[in-house]
């Protein structure tokens, strides 16, 4: 494969501190971003404007399913551009249809929408949920502790972590959280008002915590019970990044009665695109109409464009089978990993996490980390890895995730296992 090299923009000569310079003067400042500058990448690589290579275990933050610059997306891009970019909801269109029907058929019967991001998902879900429940008077939406649900209003409501909801108070009415992985916390919240449970299959920027099987299936049988709507948030632990299309099918594959869970809608977003914005829920066949005309919609949503990367996406997944490499080449960085954490407990406390959705939690208060010490141990600890070329991902304080492309090779995974070495090595003295 030949490597692509663009060509530096006249004014900014593709320096990092003349980009960064336009940043701070001309982006609000709401994100904190490290101190790197990209530009290109292939692969599981990405190359910063001086010419240096990372490994990217990062994924855009499990976005970019196939890598960087994978020749299938490029030329579904260009392919599709070339035929129809948009053209509304107002009509018909075949990638649309056919996108609907390859993930129905990875979940089950059920129908699907589309959108453009992994909030947008998560917005469709609780409009679905207050439609189900309109007519009696329900519309409570119970979420869970460290959960992450995306960044509008409802998405920061949903979600229980206080640092995304502070100073943008009053909330939207009608969520309330309870802890993870409990299912009796859950049963003693629910009142008459209540019409739906939000989980994630696996917990991500909340730091890596698989639900369950136990947890799943009490929680079937509770939203059976009491005539709730069971709503999984698959944007980031979906997509065969657990090694199963879905988390959950991951989880429960070797449980008896497993094989039958379904939640009754699934959002999901990140992966899907590999990079092209898109996002897209599910729903169970029972309430798959009760979204019916003129009652949700978005302009771009579906689009041939972004409906045709994601299909393309899907049938390299299939062809190359992906969802086997994220288990073996996973099982193997989750096995080098855990055996870094019984090397240097002193750095690394403990491994979790399923497929290529690993959480490295740091022991508490590290020696020797470099940086500012009122910075999370876990931005430190990345920006270690970056300077030794590896890109990881920070979730709270003490987590640092891996979330490679799922086409990561076992050669590439055993180099990012080094560099962690190098790294934890360094830190334990
Ligand atoms: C990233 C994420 C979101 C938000 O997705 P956006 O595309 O950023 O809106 C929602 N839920 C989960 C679990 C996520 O990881």
């Amino acid at each position: 494969m030949k490597e692509i090299v663009p060509s530096p923009p006249p004014v900014v000569r593709n320096e990092a501190a003349a980009v960064q310079a336009l940043f701070q003067q001309h982006v609000v400042p709401s994100y904190g971003r490290f101190d790197l500058v990209l530009s290109h990448g292939l692969g599981a690589y990405v190359y910063d404007v001086a010419g240096k290579r990372y490994l990217d275990l990062g994924g855009g933050i499990a976005v970019s399913s196939l890598g960087h610059a994978h020749p299938a997306i490029t030329e579904a891009l260009v392919e599709q551009s070339r035929k129809l970019v948009h053209v509304s909801n107002y009509y018909y269109h075949e990638p649309q249809g056919r996108l609907a029907q390859a993930l129905v058929q990875l979940i089950g019967p059920g129908k699907c929408f589309f959108c453009n991001s992994g909030v947008e998902a998560n917005e469709g879900l609780f409009k679905l949920a207050r439609k189900f429940g309109h007519d009696e008077g329900r519309f409570e939406i119970l979420s869970t502790l460290n959960s992450f649900h995306g960044r509008t209003l409802a998405g920061i409501s949903a979600t229980g972590q206080d640092k995304v909801k502070k100073g943008f108070e009053p909330l939207v009415p009608g969520f309330r959280q309870v802890p993870f992985n409990d299912l009796q916390a859950v049963r003693d919240a629910i009142s008459p008002a209540t019409v739906a449970i939000l989980i994630e299959g696996i917990q991500g920027e909340g730091g890596v915590t698989p639900a369950t099987p136990e947890y799943l299936l009490g929680l079937r049988q509770l939203c059976d019970e009491k005539k709730l709507l069971l709503l999984m948030d698959s944007v980031q632990c979906g997509h065969f990044r657990s090694g199963r299309f879905q988390s959950f099918q991951r989880i429960l594959e070797a449980v008896p009665g497993g094989q039958d869970f379904l939640p009754d809608a699934i959002s999901m977003a990140k992966s899907l695109g590999g990079g092209y914005p898109i996002g897209a829920f599910w729903v169970r066949a029972p309430y798959a109409d009760l979204l019916g005309p003129g009652t949700h919609g978005t302009t771009y949503g579906g689009s041939p464009l972004a409906c045709a990367v994601a299909l393309r996406i899907l049938e390299v997944i299939q062809r190359e089978n992906l969802a086997d490499n994220v288990r073996k080449v996973g099982d193997y960085l989750r096995q080098g990993l855990e055996a870094l954490a019984r090397k240097y407990p002193a750095v690394v406390r403990s491994i979790r996490g399923l497929g290529f959705m690993l959480g490295i939690e740091l022991a508490p208060n590290i020696q020797n980390l470099p940086g500012d010490a009122s910075k999370m141990q876990s931005s430190r600890f990345v920006n270690m890895l970056h300077a030794n070329s590896l890109l990881a991902i920070p979730a709270g304080p003490d987590i640092v995730r891996l979330l490679p492309p799922l086409n990561l090779r076992r050669s590439e995974a055993e180099e990012g296992l080094s560099i962690l070495e190098i790294v934890a090595s360094r830190l334990a003295g």
